[in-house]
C-alpha cells in the first residue's frame, strides 16, 4: 500500500533547506484576513450569538453578511470542502472526493489526499532517491494565483496544504493531512498494568496498546516509530520474488525476522513509585517524572533508522493513573518542526523559524485526541485539556504571522472545531444512544466553549489588524448528531448489489489501512457484484474495463444506478420505519472537470442521526445493517446530505447575492485584489 510520506534523508542526500525568497515590496494597500472553523455549524453560532455569548463574531456580522449558510461540498467533508475553498471549484475539477480513494484494478482502499512513494537505498543501507510525496489536488489555490499577481500571502494550517506548495510572493505552513512520524493520522500510545495480553495491539482506531509488566517498581517495554524504509524495501523486494504460496522455510524465516524489524522502536523504562502515585519514564534521551494525571511539556524522541538518517520527532506524555494500576498515555508522535522528516512549510524554513519564536507547537495535521478518547483510553477531561491546547498552538502560529505585517492575505484555518464537535455530540444530544447524563451535566458545554474561544481568538485577531481590512469567519461544513450506524455495503449484498461467498468478512481496523498488509474485501464475490461501498457514502458501480473484475457493461450502469436509486430511497430504519436517506446524487449531476472519472457512481446524502458505518467506509461488511452508534465519536457530516450540512460564512463585508457557496471564496479574493478570476472557477465573487 501507497505511504503518506517519509524519511530524513534531506541532509544526507545533501539537499539543503531552501530559505524562502525575501518578501517583495508592498504592492496591495488592501489587506484581507480569513479564518477557518472546521465545522463551524450556522445553526450553533446564531444560537449561541442570539444568546450574547458570540460578541466579537456579533460585531462582524453586524457590520456585514450576518451569520449566512455557506454551500459546502459532495460530501461534506474536509478533505473536499476545503480543497474547493483553495481552488474554487467542483471536486470534478480538484480530485478530492473524501479521505479515501480506492485502486480500480484491486478495490484497496488508500488515503485519497496524497501519493507517495518510498525512498530507494542501495546495498541495503545508502539512500539514493528521497521520498516522493504528491498532492493528488488538482486545480490552482487561490494563494497560488493571487502570488503570481504580486500579493504577499501567508496560508496557514489550511487543510489539504501537504505536502507544502510553493507559494509565490508568499509562505505556506502545511495541515491536514501532515501525518505523525508513523505516516499515520494519529498512532497514540497506551502502555497499562490493567490489559490483559489479549487486549495488546493496534486499535480499531489506530492506537498502539501494550500491557507493563513490573519487576518490581521497574517495567520495561517499547514505543513503535516509524518504519524503516530499508527493511520495507527488503520486505518489498522479498514479496515480489517469492510469491506466498511458493515460499521456502528459509524465505519465510527471513521474512518474520524483517517484519520483526519493521519499525523502528524506542526502549522505554517506567520506574513506579506507588506510594508516591508517580512514575519516571526514561525514553530516548529523556527522563520524565510525572505525578497521576500530569502531562509532560514536549519530548523530543529520535528514531534512528541507520548510522546515516535519523528521524526527529516530539511526543507528550500523560501519565493516566499510578496507584492501583500504571496507565501511561504517549501521544502521536509528531514531527519536529524544527528538523521535519520532510518538508512541512514553505518556505521550507518558515517550520523552524516559527519553532524558534514560539517553541514546539503540535504539527500533526489531526491535532486532537480523538481516538484514544474513541477507544476509552483518556477521558473527557483529557481531551479537552488537550484539545485546548491544539487549538493555542494553531492560534498561536496565526498571531504571531499576523504580527509580522508582511502580508496582504493571511488565512489560518483551526480544526479543533470539527473534532470537539464529533467527540461530545453525544452530550448535547438526549436522543443520542451514548447521551450520559452526569457527563452531559459536566461536559454538555464543551462544544460551546470551544465557539466561545473562536470568538475569544477572533477578538484578538480583530485588535491585531486595521479595521478597514475585511475579515472573513468560513467553515467548511456544518454537524449533525451521528446516533445510527449504517452498514451500507451490508445491505448492497441484502439487496443482491453484491455477492459474497462462504463467511461474513471480518472487521476492519484503521490499523489494516495505515499499516499495509491488512486484508479487505475477502470473501466478495466480484463476478457477481454490482455495486460497492466505500468511502463517506460513496457507491461505486463495479465497471467492466475499469474495476480489476468489473461486472457491469457501461451501457448497463445507468440501469444498475437508478436500480440503486430507488432501493435507497425506501431504506428505513427496521425499527423506527423512519427514512435514512434523504437524497441520492448521481456523479454526472454534480461533478464536471477532468477527474470526474475517478468519482464514485453515487453520493448517497443520510437523513439526520444516520451515518454509514465505519466498516462500509473501509470496505468492510460486517451482518447487521442499522445498529446503534456506541462510540463517544457521536457528532459527524461526511455521508450525511449536503443540502443539511452547510458551513459558517460571517463577512465584516456586505455580501452581493444569496446562496454563498464554499466555491465562492476563491473568486472573492482574487477579485478583492483585482486578479483576473480563472474562466474555469465554478464559484463567483461575493464581494
Ligand atoms: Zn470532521
Amino acid at each position: 500500500m501507497k505511504r503518506l510520506l517519509f524519511a530524513s534523508l534531506v541532509a544526507v542526500l545533501g539537499v539543503v533547506a531552501a530559505c524562502g525568497p525575501r518578501r517583495p515590496p508592498q504592492k496591495f494597500q488592501q489587506k484581507l484576513v480569513i479564518l477557518g472553523f472546521d465545522g463551524m455549524d450556522p445553526r450553533l453560532v446564531q444560537k449561541w450569538m442570539d444568546e450574547g455569548k458570540l460578541p466579537n463574531m456579533k460585531k462582524l456580522a453586524a457590520s456585514g453578511s450576518g451569520v449566512q449558510p455557506l454551500g459546502t461540498t459532495h460530501s461534506p467533508e474536509s478533505p473536499t470542502a476545503w480543497a474547493s475553498f483553495a481552488t474554487g471549484v467542483n471536486a470534478g475539477k480538484h480530485n478530492i472526493y473524501d479521505f479515501l480513494i480506492r485502486d480500480t484494478t484491486t478495490y484497496l482502499p488508500d488515503l485519497g489526499m496524497v501519493h507517495f512513494e518510498p525512498p530507494k537505498f542501495v546495498l541495503n543501507y545508502f539512500p539514493v532517491s528521497m521520498p516522493v510525496i504528491q498532492s493528488i489536488r488538482g486545480g490552482t489555490s487561490f494563494w497560488v494565483t493571487a502570488g503570481k499577481a504580486g500579493v504577499r500571502s501567508s496560508m496557514l494550517t489550511v487543510p489539504v496544504t501537504f505536502p507544502p506548495e510553493d507559494v509565490p510572493n508568499g509562505e505556506l505552513l502545511s495541515g491536514l493531512p501532515l501525518p505523525d512520524i508513523r505516516r499515520t493520522m494519529g498512532t497514540f500510545y497506551y502502555f497499562g498494568t490493567d490489559l490483559s495480553r489479549y487486549e495488546e495491539g493496534n486499535t480499531e482506531f489506530g492506537g498502539i496498546l501494550k500491557r507493563l509488566v513490573f519487576d518490581g517498581d521497574v517495567a520495561q517495554t517499547e514505543l513503535t516509530g516509524p518504519p524503516n524504509p530499508i527493511v520495507k524495501q527488503q520486505l518489498r523486494e522479498l514479496r515480489a520474488r517469492v510469491p506466498a504460496a511458493t515460499m521456502s522455510e528459509l524465505d519465510k524465516m527471513k521474512m518474520a525476522e524483517l517484519e520483526a524489524r519493521e519499525d523502528v522502536r524506542l526502549p522505554v523504562t517506567v520506574h513506579w513509585n506507588r506510594s508516591g502515585k508517580s512514575a519516571t519514564i526514561n525514553i530516548g534521551d529523556s527522563t520524565i517524572h510525572l505525578s497521576e494525571k500530569e502531562w509532560s511539556k514536549w519530548i523530543n524522541l529520535d528514531f534512528n533508522i541507520n548510522l546515516l538518517i535519523r528521524v526527529h520527532g516530539m511526543a507528550q506524555l500523560y501519565l493516566i493513573g499510578a496507584g492501583k494500576e500504571l496507565q501511561l498515555y504517549i501521544s502521536p508522535v509528531n514531527w519536529r518542526p524544527d528538523n521535519p522528516p520532510a518538508a512541512m512549510s514553505s518556505p521550507t524554513r518558515l517550520s523552524a523559524d516559527i519553532y524558534e519564536r514560539l517553541g514546539p507547537y503540535r504539527t500533526l495535521g489531526w491535532a486532537e485526541a480523538t481516538w484514544p478518547l474513541n477507544e476509552d483510553r483518556i477521558d473527557e477531561k483529557v481531551f479537552m485539556d488537550d484539545l485546548y491546547r491544539a487549538f493555542d498552538d494553531r492560534a498561536q502560529v496565526i498571531l504571531q504571522r499576523i504580527d509580522t505585517r508582511q502580508w496582504d492575505l493571511l488565512v489560518g484555518v483551526i480544526e479543533s472545531t470539527d473534532r470537539v464537535q464529533h467527540m461530545m455530540w453525544r452530550l448535547v444530544d438526549p436522543t443520542h444512544p451514548m447521551y450520559d447524563k452526569a457527563l452531559a451535566a459536566k461536559y454538555g458545554d464543551a462544544i460551546e466553549r470551544v465557539y466561545r474561544k473562536c470568538d475569544d481568538f477572533i477578538g484578538e485577531v480583530m485588535a491585531r489588524v486595521d479595521p478597514s481590512t475585511p475579515i472573513l469567519i468560513v467553515s467548511d461544513h456544518g454537524f449533525h448528531s451521528f446516533r445510527q450506524s449504517v452498514n451500507l455495503n451490508t445491505w448492497l449484498v441484502q439487496e443482491g448489489f453484491m455477492v459474497i461467498q462462504g463467511q461474513q468478512p471480518g472487521e476492519k481496523t484503521l490499523q489494516d489501512l495505515f499499516g499495509g498488509g491488512g486484508t479487505f474485501w475477502e470473501n466478495v464475490d466480484w463476478a457477481r457484484t454490482k455495486a460497492y461501498s466505500m468511502g463517506l457514502g460513496q457507491i461505486y458501480i463495479n465497471l467492466t474495463g475499469r474495476e480489476g473484475h468489473g461486472s457491469v457493461s457501461p451501457a448497463d450502469s445507468s440501469a444498475v444506478q437508478n436500480a440503486l436509486v430507488g432501493r435507497l430511497l425506501t431504506m428505513t430504519d427496521p425499527k423506527t420505519k423512519v427514512r435514512m436517506v434523504d437524497a441520492v446524487y448521481k456523479r454526472d449531476d454534480i461533478y464536471k472537470g477532468p477527474f470526474i472519472q475517478n468519482a464514485s457512481e453515487l453520493q448517497v446524502g443520510f437523513a439526520e442521526g444516520y451515518r454509514v458505518s465505519w466498516q462500509t467506509s473501509l470496505g468492510g461488511s460486517p451482518p447487521g445493517i442499522v445498529y446503534p452508534n456506541m462510540k463517544k465519536w457521536s457528532g459527524d457530516h461526511g455521508s450525511y446530505d449536503y443540502k443539511q450540512t452547510s458551513g459558517t460564512l460571517i463577512s465584516s463585508r456586505p455580501i452581493t447575492g444569496a446562496h454563498p457557496d464554499i466555491m465562492d471564496i476563491a473568486p472573492t479574493v482574487l477579485k478583492y485584489f483585482g486578479v483576473p478570476i480563472p474562466s474555469d472557477i465554478d464559484g463567483k465573487p461575493i464581494f
